[in-house]
């Protein structure tokens, strides 16, 4: 019985997956390795769960988020949690050798991010907005945005196929209010697979339980019970959907479901990609009213 259910299982994701003609290539760019898993990891989780294909990007080495530790030896430790965060998400995940906290929107990193969007066939981009407070979130968002439609010119990095047709570009969902507020064009119910989101956050071991509560002047708050660590990454990382979130899950899910959703990831349509309809979003996020 377990077996029948677990095939049903399995064809009905297959079927998911290839409704069209291939799965999926989403790639999520962010400035340090943990900044897709915080905005990203349950909708990643998702994705990976019908069979389409995620990667994970850090523009940057890590190399600096942290009280007493720092330079080769983090990075060396941040690039082993991303490898563990791989496992426990399903995703692939690359890290980029640029100094943490010392990022700049150069051309030589636009053509790194350029080759990784079209190696990747990436159908869905996801990174920062430009108005956040961290100057590395702040240029991740510049740099690919200036990799949009770049990632279609033959001419600019050579050395790697042009993608075809331009990929829908996303931002992460934040809190930043000016110039303008995020707007929540999309709203993923990630409620089923919180405790894979969690599972992912809890392998950066170094930021969720030394770093970020350093930095935050909250290291008495971490249990040093492990046992009790889901529920401190729940309380502490896991935003609940605001009233904006909401709205676009009501139109997502449907009134009548909207209570029973209690964790979402948010993302709004970046103006400088493929132009993203109703029925382009219902595609690319197939787990939408799911
Ligand atoms: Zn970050």
């Amino acid at each position: 019985m377990k077996t029948l259910l677990i095939l049903s299982f399995l064809l009905l994701n297959f079927c998911f997956a290839f409704a069209q003609d291939r799965p999926l290539q989403i790639i999520m760019i962010g400035a340090h390795p943990d900044d897709c898993d915080i905005k990203g990891g349950g909708t990643a989780a998702l994705f990976v769960a019908m069979g389409h294909h995620v990667k994970f990007l850090s523009v940057t080495n890590g190399d600096a988020g942290h009280q007493s530790q720092g330079g080769g030896m983090l990075a060396k430790r941040r690039i082993a949690e991303t490898k563990e965060v791989a496992k426990r998400l399903g995703v692939s995940y690359d890290v980029l050798d640029n100094h943490d906290g010392e990022l700049l929107p150069t051309l030589s990193i636009r053509m790194e991010i350029i080759r990784k969007i079209r190696e990747w066939k990436a159908d869905v981009v996801i990174a920062p907005r430009t108005n956040d407070y961290h100057p590395d979130h702040r240029y991740t968002g510049v740099l690919v945005q200036d990799a949009a439609f770049m990632v279609g010119v033959p001419n600019v990095a050579p050395d790697v196929e042009p993608l075809r047709k331009n990929p829908i570009f996303l931002y992460f969902q934040d809190n930043f209010k000016k110039p303008n507020p995020f707007q929540a064009d999309i709203a993923v119910d990630i409620t089923q697979v919180i405790d894979k989101k969690l599972a992912g956050l809890d392998a950066h071991q170094s930021q969720f339980y030394e770093w970020l509560p350093w930095i935050g002047n909250y290291e008495e708050e971490v249990p040093s019970d492990p046992a009790k660590h889901k529920e401190y990454l729940l309380n502490k990382r896991v935003q609940k959907p605001n009233p904006e979130v909401r709205k676009a899950l009501e139109k997502w899910y449907g009134k009548e479901k909207i209570d029973q959703i209690k964790y979402a990831e948010a993302f709004e349509i970046c103006e400088y990609g493929s132009p993203a309809s109703m029925e382009d979003i219902k595609r690319i996020f197939p787990m939408l009213g799911k």
